[in-house]
């Protein structure tokens, strides 16, 4: 009898009857990939390039009867199991050797409703796919700040972009999901129903089930906004990240600035004098009047003779990809965060060499200036925790060849154990790359909230069939 060589749940190598996963295929109204099908190899593929995983299994989800199917079946057969959305997570998480994958990328269902100021929209759908739908009645919710990213990955970690400081986090605008749980249960997770999974599902990652649509707030954003964005060169990130500092702390909830430290990239939107050399960044969106905006955000532009001002004027939906082609498909990454207290000198030192050490002129540290209503949100609120920290740092090695691989995850490892000294421990469970910190990472990630996301992972998923994630160990 003909068999497919299949991981289980522990990791161990097994099979599965053959007639027993065309069984289960043929139950779906969306597609099962095997090795052999002609687009598996396609659908196999994350963005970040370094991750080469080969699922036994791939199913494409058409509905949420095939979450549920594919659910049950790596439960009942004991499948090791990943999920995955928009396939842009860093740390690969998204993807199974020998086991199987729940691929909703096809489920982009997307409902806007302008009078209550709402989406409801498929767990599928990238950033730039929502923001346009939204965009078209002149209403956003936050997400990142690349358009193709998932949104169900980034919302389940929190979410973190433009309008962090105006609107607070992703998960903080959730009102309500739809969540296959582990033993096969459609539930509605909001503040009325189901109230301790809805906690748990914004900031808890992918624990808890498997989200199958979000429903957000939205709020009146552009469709034009004013954005600054600027390089400035290398020598004056001192002054540049002193100065956007001073600036915040005074700054309207509209402006939340981002800062990186890079290489200037060697391509002709920049002059030529300056392709490979240093820089430091601010780029930020005023969310609100255009009329306001340039007064708002004029400081971020006079912080000394930049290299380059792309400020102006520009649709909502395309500052959102601003930064899409840095990151593009296939390339090879691995990134870190950790939060700081402040740019102090030695802060600010330690910033400026890490980045001069970069071994790849694709690498960027990046400074997330926090606070504003994502920082009014109480720590116990929601599973994303703690939100005091005035600043997240994010350590991105970015890039082309696996030749260059030790140098670049070296540098990150580096950066990130050389920034931690200023820091009280916290961290961001969208930007880790390899898992390899374990259960400490999720410790200081988590603080307090740590023992009650651990509760409700023993309600939820107590065999830890969710497990391929930044995983909340059961301890039922
Ligand atoms: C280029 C780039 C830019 C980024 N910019 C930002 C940014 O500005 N702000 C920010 O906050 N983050 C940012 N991130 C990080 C991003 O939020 C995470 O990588 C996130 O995991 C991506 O979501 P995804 O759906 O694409 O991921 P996937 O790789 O598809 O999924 C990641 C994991 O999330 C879980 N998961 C995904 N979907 C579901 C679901 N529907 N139900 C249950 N679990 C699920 C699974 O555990 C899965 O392994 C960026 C990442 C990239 C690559």
């Amino acid at each position: 009898m003909a068999e497919l060589r299949v991981v289980t749940l522990a990791g161990a190598d097994s099979a599965l009857d053959e007639a027993v996963v065309e069984g289960f295929g043929s139950g779906l109204r969306g597609e099962l990939l095997r090795p052999d099908d002609a687009e598996y190899e396609e659908s196999r593929q994350l963005w970040n390039g370094v991750i080469e995983k080969r699922p036994a299994l791939i199913v494409r989800c058409a509905s949420v009867e095939d979450v549920v199917e594919a659910v049950n079946f790596a439960r009942e057969n004991d499948l090791l199991l990943a999920v995955r959305a928009g396939g842009h997570n860093v740390a690969g998480t998204a993807s199974a050797d020998g086991g199987l994958v729940i691929d909703l990328s096809a489920m982009k269902s997307i409902e806007v409703d302008p009078e209550r100021r709402t989406v409801r929209a498929g767990a599928g759908l990238t950033i730039g796919e929502l923001d346009e739908e939204t965009q078209k009645h002149g209403l956003a919710t936050p997400m990142g700040v690349v358009s193709e990213t998932g949104i169900a990955g980034l919302t389940l970690n929190g979410g973190i972009g433009h309008l962090r400081r105006k609107h607070g986090l992703s998960s903080d605008n959730l009102i309500s999901a739809s969540v296959v749980t582990a033993d096969g249960r459609l539930l509605t997770a909001s503040e009325e129903e189901n109230a301790d999974l809805f906690w748990a599902i914004r900031g808890g990652g992918g624990n808890f089930g498997v989200v199958t649509s979000f429903e957000y707030r939205l709020h009146p954003v552009g469709p034009e906004v004013m954005c600054a964005f600027v390089l400035y060169p290398g020598d004056l990130a001192g002054e540049v990240l002193r100065s956007v500092e001073e600036y915040v702390a005074d700054a309207p909830d509209e402006v939340s600035p981002l800062s990186f430290l890079g290489r200037v990239p060697r391509v002709e939107d920049f002059p030529g004098e300056w392709h490979g050399e240093q820089y430091v960044a601010v780029l930020a969106v005023y969310a609100g009047p255009v009329e306001e905006a340039d007064e708002a955000l004029r400081p971020l532009r006079e912080l000394g003779d930049p290299i380059v001002d792309f400020s102006g004027p520009m649709p909502y939906a395309e500052v959102q990809k601003l930064l899409d082609e840095d990151y593009p498909d296939g390339w090879r990454y691995y990134w870190k965060s950790v939060n700081v207290g402040g740019l102090d000198d030695g802060v600010i030192s330690a910033l400026m060499e890490q980045a001069e050490a970069a071994p790849s002129e694709h690498s960027t540290i990046d400074v997330w200036f926090q606070g504003g209503a994502m920082g009014r949100v109480g720590a116990d609120e929601s599973a994303f925790g703690d939100r005091s920290a005035p600043i997240l740092l994010g350590i991105e090695a970015n890039w082309e060849g696996p030749e260059d691989d030790e140098a670049n995850i070296a540098w990150a490892r580096d950066c990130f154990a050389g920034m931690r000294r200023f820091s009280d421990g916290g961290v961001y469970l969208n930007f880790p790359g390899f898992l390899e910190e374990g259960q400490g990472l999720m410790r200081d990630a988590y603080g307090k909230n740590y023992e009650r996301l651990v509760e409700i992972k023993n309600q939820y998923d107590p065999a830890n069939l969710f497990r391929l994630n930044q995983n909340i160990q059961p301890t039922a």
